[in-house]
């Protein structure tokens, strides 16, 4: 699949990128991120030509800028300008400030929120530095595209520099409401910062309406109903939901692969019950693995006749493994699988599956094809794309989607089961029900979702953050730099 359409060059800025540089005893060696976000952006960059400006996970004494990168390396169609953190860094802004209190306040765990003053200190050092090289990196024409929660500050200190700046910003998880997001003492600051951003995106019209909220009442600004463009400060700011879709060819061509097929029936032989349901996430606490295992165990309570029949398989995928919460989640995740295998297990067969690993995408969708249930039960999620892949690789519209509606994909997949993480007892009677769907009507309910995923795909989401990045007025105009590269490589 490729962009179909070119855009005046690009600069993405993001706290991991596409590239991950290691030292070792015999040199510097880069390699390839495999992540969400790489995928999803990686196409229109290489499209447009420009530079990536990101962490690409190196920890130096002195921090600041490491190398440039040309992307692929053979032939290049991009650049990867690298930043280093120093172990102070990326212990305060990266695992401190970013995941141990936007990230949980974004998933409404204010309880997990940890406010510390010398962390947003070095979090806005860390957005400094970004927005200084991105600004070195910056010529007239080029659009500055700025990524998820790390980074809110980089737009409004790259527009101390660089006025006329034409940035948009993409925020790829929850926005909390208001009466989250203002449990935080800097919220305000957050605010201005992407407010200087010319266009600013979700996943979900929640996110955008919680931060509409935001920011009316902590920064006072007046925004009529239904509004999507804010006024502040003589600009006009853009705000969307655009969730960002899969690559539905692929997925769909993954699952009519021979292959592919012969792997998913292997599963099903190995697992051997008639009915097998999946789950598969990274390892964190937002995505509620322990909750659904309880959904799990209850189901088996209260359904005994389904003992010999159901398996449930969930794949952990490892996630900031040097965490100790994750390290605690991930005990007390193995321990319930131990529990109900020891109170529901006959002989060789026990009910509950469970790999500590990430699949291949082949292998991912051998798995996809082979659960007749998918239970994607985040208690919350940005947006949740296996959702949408297990809808995508369903090719002969069979198997059920269960989803919670706190996933920013629900308002999207509005034919799935809906059910409610929190509340154990639900997720159990909806797996039930799930479990005992009709032919037809699974065949009904997966037709509307594959039709969604097949429409609003990767490409789709390519065309329209092309348009709202187009779309990103240019500013009063400055002289080039005589240093800047020729404008893009047009497909
Ligand atoms: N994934 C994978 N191997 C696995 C499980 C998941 O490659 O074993 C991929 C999956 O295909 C999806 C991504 O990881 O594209 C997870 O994205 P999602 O939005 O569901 O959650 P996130 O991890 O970004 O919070």
């Amino acid at each position: 699949m490729t962009v179909s359409k070119a855009l005046d060059r690009l600069l993405v800025v993001s706290n991991r990128g596409p590239v991950v540089i290691k030292d070792t005893a015999a040199g510097t060696a880069a390699s390839r991120t495999v992540s969400g976000l790489v995928s999803a952006v990686e196409p229109i960059i290489e499209a447009t030509g420009g530079t990536w400006i990101s962490w690409c996970g190196r920890k130096a004494a002195h921090p600041g800028t490491g190398g440039v990168w040309p992307v692929p390396r053979d032939e290049p169609r991009y650049t990867v300008r690298e930043l280093t953190l120093s172990p102070q860094e990326y212990r305060d802004y990266y695992l401190g400030f970013a995941n141990g209190c936007l990230w949980p306040l974004a998933h409404s765990f204010v309880e997990r929120c940890v406010i510390d003053s010398a962390q947003w200190a070095t979090f806005q050092e860390v957005n400094r530095r970004f927005a200084e090289v991105t600004a070195g990196e910056w010529c007239e024409g080029d659009v500055v595209w700025v990524h998820d929660f790390h980074l809110p500050l980089v737009p409004a200190m790259l527009r101390e520099t660089r006025p006329q700046a034409r940035i948009a910003f993409f925020w790829h998880i929850p926005f909390p409401s208001y009466d989250l997001f203002s449990v935080l003492p800097w919220a305000r600051d957050i605010l201005r910062g992407l407010l200087a951003a010319d266009s600013l995106a979700f996943h979900s019209d929640v996110y955008v309406d919680n931060f509409l909220q935001c920011a009316a009442r902590l920064l006072k600004i007046k925004i009529p109903s239904q509004a999507r463009v804010i006024q502040w400060q003589g600009r006009e700011i853009n705000v969307r939901a655009l969730p960002i879709g899969v690559d539905a060819a692929r997925f769909r061509a993954l699952a009519a692969d021979p292959r592919v097929r012969q792997r998913a029936a292997a599963i099903r032989r190995a697992v051997g019950t008639r009915y097998l349901a999946l789950g598969a996430d990274r390892l964190d606490y937002t995505k509620g693995i322990l909750e659904r295992l309880q959904a799990v165990e209850l189901f088996l309570e209260q359904n005994p006749e389904y003992r010999r029949e159901f398996t449930f398989l969930q794949v952990a995928v490892p996630t900031r493994t040097e965490g100790k919460d994750y390290q605690r989640l991930r005990r007390e995740v193995e321990e319930t699988v131990g529990r109900i295998n020891g109170r529901f297990g006959e002989q060789w067969q026990v009910p509950v599956r469970y790999q500590f690993r990430s699949l291949s995408p082949e292998y991912l969708v051998a798995h996809y094809l082979a659960a007749d249930v998918a239970l994607v039960t985040p208690l919350r999620d940005g947006l949740n794309l296996v959702a949408k892949e297990y809808v995508a690789s369903r090719i002969d519209n069979s198997g059920v989607l269960i989803l919670s509606p706190f996933a920013g994909a629900a308002e999207q997949l509005t034919a799935a089961v809906q059910a409610n993480p929190y509340h154990p007892h639900h997720v159990a009677e909806q797996l039930r029900f799930a479990l005992e769907l009709p032919p037809e009507e699974q065949e009904r309910r997966m037709k509307i979702l594959r039709q969604n995923v097949e429409q609003y795909d990767l490409s789709f989401w390519w065309q329209s953050v092309l348009d709202s990045l187009a779309g990103t007025r240019p500013r009063r105009l400055q002289p080039l730099r005589p240093n800047c590269p020729a404008p893009s490589v047009g497909l």
